[in-house]
């Protein structure tokens, strides 16, 4: 059997309660106990200790176009270096990255040092460094020891996030962010209850506050088959996001295709697509952009 690489002890974002910790990164602000993960797999309370499975780690580095993340209105035709570690505040039923998000580090791992992720984007040409595929807020301790590194290098910060982060998290994090791309999925609390296992609420306090920071952001949607794709259903989330973002933060609207636990409905139809761009752009969104066709 595989052993795990040893932990790293960041004791960032957690109080402790007794023998327990309690993690506010996320609106989970799950209670750890002795020996006890949280609900992201990769937080655990060892001797009163947090030991992150996530932090220094990487599943996935890659040399992206920045257009990929997708951000297509900051630092256009560059590259970013990217990285993904492993574990999810959320359980998405259409989940893209289920191996990263759903899994923990095999044994063998070399932990990567913030320094040593910089000094390969300097070496690669990269413009700035990304924090994406699975979800970077349970991480944040390593993305921020990153973000540092890089902005000492001269390089820019990029964030994929599905927004789900505390406030307190959030006011550490995003200060070192330079631009992001938040993945709101619906309008529909139920549909974050039911698809996500997360709330809608703290995603649009989260984008709010990004966007207060002066920040570049970008929004995107998944349009699914018969979960979030109707007319009624756009409206909605345009509906919440009005009092959010102003009309000129670009918004993506993609297409989902079969994955996960979601395998057995159709891809999303282009013309759900091509309706979810035209009620945006009658809201007077100025960019709006259709992903995924
Ligand atoms: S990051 Fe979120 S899901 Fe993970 S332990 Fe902390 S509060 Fe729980």
């Amino acid at each position: 059997m595989l052993q795990a690489p040893s932990p790293s002890a960041d004791d960032r974002f957690v109080r402790p309660e007794g023998d327990a910790l309690r993690c506010f990164l996320c609106p989970h602000r799950c209670l750890l106990p002795p020996g006890g993960s949280g609900f992201c797999r990769v937080r655990r309370n060892e001797g009163g200790r947090l030991a992150s499975r996530a932090d220094g780690f990487p599943a996935a580095i890659q040399d992206d176009p920045i257009e990929k993340k997708p951000l297509l209105h900051f630092l256009p035709g560059t590259r970013t270096f990217s990285c993904g570690t492993y574990g999810c505040n959320f359980r998405c039923a259409n989940c893209q990255n289920d191996e990263l998000s759903r899994g923990l580090p095999p044994g063998g791992m070399r932990r990567i040092a913030p320094e040593d992720f910089v000094a390969m984007a300097v070496a690669r040409g990269c413009r700035s460094v990304a924090f994406t595929y699975n979800e970077p807020t349970v991480w944040a301790g390593y993305a921020m020891d990153i973000a540092l590194a890089a902005h000492g290098a001269g390089l820019a910060t990029v964030l994929v996030s599905n927004g789900y982060i505390t406030r307190e998290a959030a006011e550490e994090l995003f200060p070192l962010i330079d631009a992001a791309n938040f993945d709101v999925k619906s309008g529909d609390p139920a549909f974050y209850r039911q698809i996500c296992g997360g709330g809608l609420e703290p995603v649009l306090e989260a984008v709010a506050f990004f966007r207060s920071l002066g920040r570049h952001l970008e929004i995107t949607n998944l349009l699914i088959p018969g979960r979030n794709d109707s007319d009624r259903q756009v409206e909605q989330l345009l509906d919440r996001l009005e009092p959010v973002i102003d009309k000129s933060v670009p918004l993506h609207f993609s297409r989902f295709f079969p994955q996960c636990e979601l395998r057995h409905l159709p891809p999303t139809p282009p013309e759900r697509v091509h309706a979810a761009c035209a009620a945006a752009r009658l809201r007077g969104y100025r960019y709006v952009h259709a992903g995924n066709l």
